[in-house]
């Protein structure tokens, strides 16, 4: 078993677990799913995630970047509460913090 700790243009991550395996695998080696095929093209990035949110999180650019529109437009209702910014602050710092792996098992399966 290979032990590939960077994503590079050869490996994607698992759509079932979230570990990084290689781009051809038909089968996590780890959790022994079958992968979908299509999953590598709109796979989100954690540290993109991160910069909408801080830059445009209160307009909840960083919900729809995740596919999360309703949550968005509700954002976007109440930007001018001044809820959404320190929300999405938080969580721009939380999308920082938190592993790879975990970010695709909530964002990239
Ligand atoms: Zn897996």
């Amino acid at each position: 078993m290979e032990n590939i700790l960077y994503k590079d243009e050869n490996s994607k991550y698992c759509s079932d677990c979230g570990k990084i395996i290689k781009l051809r695998a038909e089968i996590c080696p780890n959790c022994g799913c079958r992968q979908a095929h299509a999953s590598n093209l709109n796979e989100k990035n954690r540290i993109a995630a991160a910069l909408f949110a801080f830059f445009l999180g209160s307009f909840g650019a960083h919900k729809f970047y995740l596919g999360k529109i309703w949550l968005g437009v509700l954002y976007l209702i109440f930007t001018w509460t001044f809820i959404p910014s320190v929300i999405s602050l938080i969580e721009g710092i939380l999308f920082l913090i938190m592993s790879d792996q975990d970010f695709n098992m909530k964002y990239n399966r």
